[in-house]
């Protein structure tokens, strides 16, 4: 039908028309056949087609005195025929992009700026014809001890979510019992209202744009095909996880509509502060708190460890702040391999409520060490400070 058209006829215009008579003709017919707005309908598209095509001879003038002379032969010399087709030394242009340009660029008069038309189409969101819909993913926060997050755990949750109606398989149907076709926009789900030039598309509020109607309610769902339900769900913490942590349990998010899939459910992990343990990466720290009498004479002290306690042998000599490493005591690996370590930091306390005797012995200690370079840290900032007094103070 292309290469047949009458471009007058299919735009609706007499031979006579003016310029703007011609762009006001498309303007009407091509936001009324736009596929759009006619999903599914070969005809509509079609017919955009052939608007597009006879819109783009008759608006330009040269073009528009070659077909009053010679009909379709100006444009036509194989007799090809149907969308998108070469003919001859001519090839139409894609008439979306033709209905793109006349509205993107200002069509003036009517006032359709591009924005306004993806309103026009895009209005309710998208949804299959038939008002399938998938339902959406949900999030869980969960508060584990750090314990668990060693070792793993599993959980109970609860979850408040939409659930596919059993009774009634989401269809919103009571059983045995089926859908008609909306009478009112015809299946299609949507209603079209014209003003002035434009015709606005709108949800079909009989149908709610499923294009459906639903005879016999389902009596559990009341035709809503889901249910608020609170689903306690039994979950797995693997060995490993950390604060944001994030599990995907596939399918177990909100139910689908009418046949749509559920969505899936993320559950985040929150790990709580232990009371000495610190996590860092794979590795654990554990700042441990030694007497200054261990820490000068070594000894063995007792280490808590996420696998039990353990004896450690702090050396000779051992200064506030040393940190010492426990292989293979600190965190699994979520991805399996090698755990972290432990690592000990050293806090050499200061002994306090001190007893006469303990005084008189520490007493007796400071003038038995005197000059025996017990303390080089001491020494050589003593020796520092000094050369500093003697350089800035002259004379
Ligand atoms: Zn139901
Ligand atoms: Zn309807």
């Amino acid at each position: 039908m292309s290469a047949k058209q009458d471009f007058y006829e299919t735009l609706g215009v007499p031979k006579t028309a003016t310029a703007e008579e011609i762009k006001k003709a498309y303007r009407k017919l091509a936001i009324k056949y736009h596929p759009d707005k006619n999903a599914g309908n070969k005809e509509a598209e079609e017919k955009f087609k052939d608007l597009s095509h006879a819109y783009e001879i008759l608006s330009d003038s040269q073009k528009r005195s070659q077909y009053d002379q010679l009909g379709h032969d100006a444009f036509t010399s194989r007799g090809s025929s149907g969308p998108g087709a070469g003919y001859g030394g001519f090839e139409y242009h894609d008439p979306y992009d033709i209905f793109s340009q006349f509205f993107g660029g200002g069509g003036g008069g009517g006032g359709g700026g591009s924005s306004i038309f993806e309103e026009l189409f895009t209005g309710g969101g998208r949804r299959s014809s038939n008002g399938e819909r998938d339902g959406a993913d949900l999030r869980f926060d969960i508060e584990i001890d750090f314990e668990e997050a060693v070792y793993g755990a599993d959980k109970k949750i609860k979850i408040p979510r939409l659930e596919t109606c059993d009774a009634c398989n989401g269809s919103g149907c009571e059983t045995g019992t089926g859908k008609s076709t909306c009478s009112k926009c015809r299946g299609t789900g949507n209603i079209s209202m014209s003003q002035g030039f434009f015709s606005i598309r709108q949800t079909c509020p009989n149908c709610h744009g499923t294009g459906q109607i639903i005879q016999n309610p389902c009596r559990k769902c009341g035709s809503e095909g889901r249910m608020r339900v609170e689903k306690i769900l039994k979950i797995h913490i693997p060995p490993g996880v950390d604060t944001g942590s994030r599990l995907r349990v596939s399918g177990e998010g909100e139910g689908g509509v009418r046949g749509g899939q559920s969505g899936d459910l993320y559950v985040v992990v929150h790990v709580r502060a232990h009371e000495i343990f610190q996590r860092d990466g794979l590795d654990i720290i554990c700042e441990l708190p030694i007497d200054f009498v261990t820490a000068s004479l070594g000894g063995l002290v007792e280490v808590p460890t996420i696998t039990g306690k353990t004896k450690l042998k702090v050396p000779e000599g051992t200064q506030n702040g040393t940190v010492m490493r426990i292989k293979g005591k600190g965190m699994p690996s979520l991805r399996g391999g090698q755990r972290g370590d432990q690592h000990i930091k050293v806090f050499v306390e200061v002994p306090t409520n001190l007893t006469r005797e303990q005084k008189e012995l520490l007493a007796k200690f400071k003038t038995i060490q005197e000059g025996s370079k017990n303390h080089p840290l001491m020494d050589t900032f003593i020796d520092k400070a000094k050369r500093f007094f003697t350089g800035g103070d002259e004379g």
